[in-house]
């Protein structure tokens, strides 16, 4: 078993405190690892270290700066693999599903923003009453990104590239759950040679680690992506100290099929929708709304393709539904579905812990579940299940499928199915959601603004937006006339 290690000042060391976690491989219910369990202290000197390494690394030009991070991304493309096991095996997704999407998009972040790095300009305006506003945009100095453990080292990557392209020092604290690809991570910063301090990896719990860096005098901004519990603590923790705040939280996102839809691609998709990553995707819609006349169509045909879905062991290549993150959130999900039954729900397929046998046989599986019959306004249909767990609802009319869509506390995503042009710019245009696809779902380009609204954030990452929270702006006003 491998102790993993905190990566502070360019070392791997182990925490202050020598208090250890177990990490868990959720496909086996075994333990796998120990992680530091790392509190004030850690955080404490990975600060120090973060601010020891600033002058220099904010004074090194964007276009070297990108090349550090082009380097990081070369050796994460040469070990995508190893890296591709390491998150499965920490996570219970399917390696495919690793080695196809989290590992290369985690190498596509550090690429776009190596880019960012040198073509981020500040703005300029000027006014007709002879005077020139330029604006500079500076690092803001030592920052905290904290990250989830459904996509550990693509949301890892997509939190500390930006922060480090625009000038900053990071200390970065991944989900204790699936710490083994941040681990890695700083192996390679090591192999490329980053300058001490320029990222430090601490590990550890949410209310010890985390707390410590949020609550940290001189960490200027944390950018956080998680459930909206947490996210609420954080902020009300940082706004007293005036911190910068980028909140990515939590989702109830609708799935909007009308009866005009292209019908063979939208089931194939909406079904990727809700079940890609077992349903623990914060963009997942496990809300799908379908227009009545053509209600029980769909659901026949979408709870026949539920019902094929391959759940094994995740190592497998063929796997389509691996194993849930933890004991407590598969009881989480269970605990769920029991409460769907009890709202007077119908469980049209799943409805229970699966049994995957062999290795698997004391894993975390739970059988992917569609649920109908329920009311729009119960606890079901209005909180993030965040699993693999999502129901049907028949609606009348676009005014009524708007209603149920916009009518949780969430606001992260959405997706709408229509053949008719003018319906789906209308709809868009209605949603109450920060991302809304048309005829796709999860078709991301990196410049586009990510986030939510309502209770499902603050702020925005990708492309500009990345940049610009990271970064001061200060405005210099010059007259001349
Ligand atoms: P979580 O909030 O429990 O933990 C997220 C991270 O925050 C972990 O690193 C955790 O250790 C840390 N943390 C926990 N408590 C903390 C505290 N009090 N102070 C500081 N840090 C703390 O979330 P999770 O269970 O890891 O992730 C699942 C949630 O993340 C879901 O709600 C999901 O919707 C959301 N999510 C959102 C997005 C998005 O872009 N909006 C993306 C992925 C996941």
């Amino acid at each position: 078993m491998k102790d993993l290690a905190n990566y502070i000042d360019g070392r791997l060391i182990p925490p202050a405190s020598s208090g250890w976690l177990d990490v868990f491989e959720p496909a086996t219910g075994a333990i796998q690892a120990r992680v530091p369990d790392s509190r004030k202290d850690d955080i404490e000197r990975a600060v120090t270290a973060a601010w020891q390494a600033f002058p220099a690394w904010s004074s090194t030009p964007g276009l070297e700066r990108g090349q550090w991070l082009l380097r990081l991304a070369d050796l994460v493309e040469r070990d995508l693999e190893k890296l591709a096991q390491a998150e499965s095996m920490d996570n219970g997704k399917p390696v495919s599903l690793a080695r196809k999407v989290d590992i290369p998009r985690a190498v596509a972040n550090l690429r776009f923003f190596a880019a960012a790095a040198s073509q981020f300009a500040s703005e300029s305006h000027a006014m007709e009453s002879g005077a020139i506003n330029y604006t500079l945009r500076s690092p803001l100095g030592v920052v905290g990104c904290i990250s989830p453990w459904n996509l550990p080292l693509y949301l890892f990557t997509w939190k500390i590239a930006p922060a480090l392209a625009c000038g900053n020092c990071v200390v970065a604290k991944p989900s204790e759950l699936t710490p083994m690809t941040a681990y890695l991570f700083s192996e390679l910063c090591m192999e490329a040679g980053l300058p001490p301090g320029v990222l430090n990896v601490v590990h550890g719990l949410g209310p010890n680690a985390g707390t410590a860096l949020v609550e940290h005098p001189q960490v200027k901004a944390v950018s956080f992506t998680g459930g909206t519990r947490t996210g609420a603590d954080i902020a009300a923790r940082a706004a007293p100290k005036f911190k910068k705040l980028s909140l990515e939280l939590g989702g109830k996102n609708p799935t909007l099929v009308f009866a005009d839809c292209d019908f063979e691609p939208t089931v194939a998709e909406t079904l990727r929708a809700a079940f890609l990553n077992q349903g623990e995707i914060c963009l997942c819609g496990s809300r799908i709304l379908i227009e009545r006349g053509l209600y029980a169509r769909f659901r026949d045909e979408f709870v026949a393709r539920v019902r094929a879905l391959r759940q094994t062991d995740p190592m497998d290549e063929n796997c389509e539904q691996g194993a849930l993150v933890s004991e407590a959130h598969l009881q989480k999900v269970l605990g769920y579905i029991e409460l769907a039954r009890k709202e007077g729900g119908k469980i049209l397929c799943g409805g229970g812990r699966a049994m995957v046998g062999g290795r698997c046989a004391n894993g975390w599986f739970v059988e992917p579940t569609v649920i109908e019959g329920l009311a729009a306004e119960c606890r079901t249909n209005q909180e993030e299940i965040f699993g693999p767990v999502v129901t049907l609802m028949p609606f009348d009319s676009e005014d009524q499928a708007v209603a149920y869509a916009n009518g949780t506390p969430y606001g992260l995503a959405a997706s709408i199915w229509s053949q008719n042009t003018s319906r789906c710019h209308r709809v868009a245009a209605r949603l109450e959601a920060g991302l809304i696809w048309v005829n796709c779902w999860m078709l991301r380009d990196l410049r586009v603004p990510m986030g939510g609204v309502k209770q499902s954030g603050n702020g925005r990452e990708g492309g500009w937006e990345a940049m610009r929270f990271f970064t001061e702006a200060r405005n210099v006003c010059i007259k001349y006339a």
